[in-house]
């Protein structure tokens, strides 16, 4: 059974429920080791991160349920941070407020210019993200793909978080491969490149369990072909659920841990009193 979960958002962001019962949850699923990670304030309007006014309230929060629950779980204070393709950096205040942090998810969510308020997304709806390729991209899925995941190697280069979230993101609304095709030699081969780079960082990847909960067929974040490319460079890993409400806190978890198993990871990091340690997976 795999016994953690960094990737935890709370109504401090666009979670649904508290820390407090996500706390709960993770404690009723029998995980030992749980990071909280809510989405990092942008530096422009937005409706689903935290407020920059509340990052204070949110460290505070998490100090006071490490002490309060210590007997039954450890806790560890995370963000998940921004990482622009535009600017190839992270906001300011992320720079600021990171070093407070037990650890850091860094992912890409936003695609084109970023400097003011009318951004796209990735992953807020296919309208979005097909009018974000057009704008941005002149309809140019291919060269999309390639900004992106050079971003994400440069990203691992230039910060190493401890986690990267959810590499392969970009395929949320691919469904049918409306958007393109995986199994294409050029997009594997772009991934792949990727990967060497992360390889050459101390960044683990995250097995994000949690995308068919809330956009059914989407599979887990990697795809299940980038694992075996994983295992063969040696790419450390953790487990999150992204989960944005009780009910996903372990969501698809033994299924990953499974997975993970048949192509030959043996372990997966977790944080045990405050250090990252190799964690046996349990098949
Ligand atoms: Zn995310
Ligand atoms: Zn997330």
């Amino acid at each position: 059974m795999l016994l953690a979960n960094y990737h935890v958002h709370s109504d401090y962001c666009d979670g649904k429920n508290t820390l407090e019962e996500m706390v709960k949850a993770g404690i009723a699923a029998g995980l030992i080791s749980m990071g909280l990670s809510s989405h990092f304030p942008l530096p422009f309007a937005n409706d689903w991160t935290m407020k920059e006014e509340n990052v204070e309230a949110y460290l505070n929060d998490i100090n006071d349920l490490k002490t309060r629950y210590a007997s039954q779980i450890e806790l560890y204070c995370g963000m998940e941070i921004d990482f622009f393709i535009d600017r190839q950096d992270i906001s300011d205040l992320a720079k600021v407020v990171r070093p407070q942090l037990d650890y850091t998810i860094m992912s890409i969510h936003a695609m084109g210019i970023t400097t003011g308020d009318a951004v796209s997304y990735i992953d807020e709806s296919p309208q979005d993200f097909e009018k974000g390729l057009k704008k941005y991209y002149r309809g140019d899925t291919r060269k999309f793909i390639k900004d992106y995941y050079q971003s994400i190697e440069i990203m691992a280069k230039t910060f190493e978080p401890e986690i990267l979230g959810h590499i392969d993101l970009i395929k949320k609304y691919n469904q049918n491969n409306c958007f393109f095709d995986e199994n294409e030699d050029w997009y594997q081969e772009t991934v792949c490149v990727c990967l060497d780079g992360i390889a050459e960082t101390s960044t683990r990847m995250e097995i994000n369990t949690g995308a068919n909960m809330r956009t059914p067929g989407v599979g887990r974040y990697p795809s299940d072909w980038m694992i075996p490319e994983m295992k063969k460079r040696n790419i450390p890993i953790t487990v999150g659920g992204d989960s944005h409400s009780v009910e996903g806190i372990v969501y698809e978890y033994n299924q990953a841990e499974k997975y993970l198993a048949e192509c030959g990871y043996r372990e997966y990091w977790v944080l045990k009193k405050g250090r990252w340690e190799a964690q046996p997976l349990g098949v």
